[in-house]
């Protein structure tokens, strides 16, 4: 069967939303550009959300004292050794808050990214690796990598309009996308994980951002404390009302040294974590309501274990998740938007 989005994968995948748009796979390069944060710094609070570790997101070769030229050629090493058909990359600036600094500061980051359009590689890239590549994916493989365009990750409280404008402009010639932490549609839960603003304005930043023509993500996470399973299957109502491209859930992981975990270790039971079977049943009802044409990036996160203080099949890679979720919507014979009430 043919789903709304156009392949036989039973959910609107991102792989599908970029060979719709670039013709082909592409993969984001982490850069950390030194950013802050200002519910860190003491400009929102000093504590930050009490789930935040941005260490664990890092990958190695992402680092501030790195320039983002050296970030880009070492993310595209790197992923070229993992994922061989990807020639086609975004920059990605995920850590902290990545628009927290005046505009003048930040088209200068930027743009040194996407001035790292092409990239030669540093080593030949070996013939059995390029005769595979040749037979998979023809001409393709064997184009130069390049970077594609941006993804900037940050706070829905830390965008305004003359930014708007400037990633309007830039979009003429390249990617551009928005993804905002928004965590929770329900004000009770932000405020208890000192998250520094509400869900009003998440909702706002997202609809000013598609309203300046910018394709936006947001970033949910399940299992927050204080959330009974039937506010978050809720949600899915609320996000299919807002105009987002693509979102990524994560169930709640508790990082060794946040304040989360102190919480948890001190009171497990104010937690409810997932167990893996319940968590593949969970994300499948919440996306059988929500809106199709949302693109999901991802179901779950995956971080290295040794961060981790909470449950094990947390420490399952997310192609392995992935696989039992699309494994269980097929025996369960349903997809993405089945009870979706809404528009399409
Ligand atoms: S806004 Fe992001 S970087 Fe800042 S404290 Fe929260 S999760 Fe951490």
């Amino acid at each position: 069967m043919i789903y709304p989005w156009g392949d036989n994968r039973r959910f609107n995948s991102y792989s599908n939303y970029f060979t719709k748009q670039f013709g082909g796979r592409v993969q984001k390069i982490s850069i950390d550009a030194g950013f802050s944060c200002p519910n860190r710094d003491g400009k929102i609070s000093t504590g930050g959300c009490t789930f935040c570790s941005n260490e664990a997101f890092n990958p190695s070769y992402c680092r501030p004292e790195k320039s983002i030229k050296q970030q880009i050629e070492e993310g595209i090493e790197f992923h070229q050794r993992r994922y061989r058909r990807a020639n086609k990359y975004l920059a990605y600036f995920q850590p902290f808050s990545n628009t927290y600094k005046p505009l003048e500061e930040l088209k200068n980051i930027y743009q040194q990214a996407l001035e790292g359009m092409s990239y030669q590689p540093t080593q030949p890239i070996d013939s059995s690796r390029t005769a595979s590549a040749r037979n998979d994916m023809g001409r393709e493989a064997l184009e130069t990598p390049r970077i594609i365009g941006i993804v900037i990750g940050t706070r829905p409280d830390l965008v305004d309009e003359p930014l708007m404008q400037y990633l309007n402009e830039i979009q003429k010639t390249h990617y551009v996308m928005l993804e905002y932490g928004v965590e929770s549609v329900y004000d009770e839960t932000l405020k208890r994980v000192n998250r520094g603003h509400d869900f009003a304005t998440a909702e706002k930043a997202i609809r000013m951002t598609t309203d300046y023509g910018i394709p936006c993500g947001a970033h949910f996470i399940f299992g927050l404390p204080g959330e009974s399973k039937t506010m978050m299957l809720d949600a899915a109502d609320t996000i299919s009302r807002l105009p987002l491209t693509t979102v990524k859930f994560h169930q709640l992981q508790i990082f060794k040294g946040t304040l989360m975990a102190k919480e948890y270790l001190e009171n497990p039971e104010h937690f409810h974590l997932f167990d893996l079977e319940e968590y593949i049943d969970f994300v499948i009802d919440f996306a059988e309501r929500l809106n199709p044409n949302i693109v999901i990036e991802r179901f779950a996160g995956e971080v290295p274990p040794r961060y981790l203080v909470s449950e094990p099949w947390m420490k399952l890679r997310y192609d392995e998740v992935l696989a039992k979720i699309e494994k269980r919507m097929e025996e369960r014979k349903t997809w993405q938007g089945r009870i979706y009430q809404g528009i399409i």
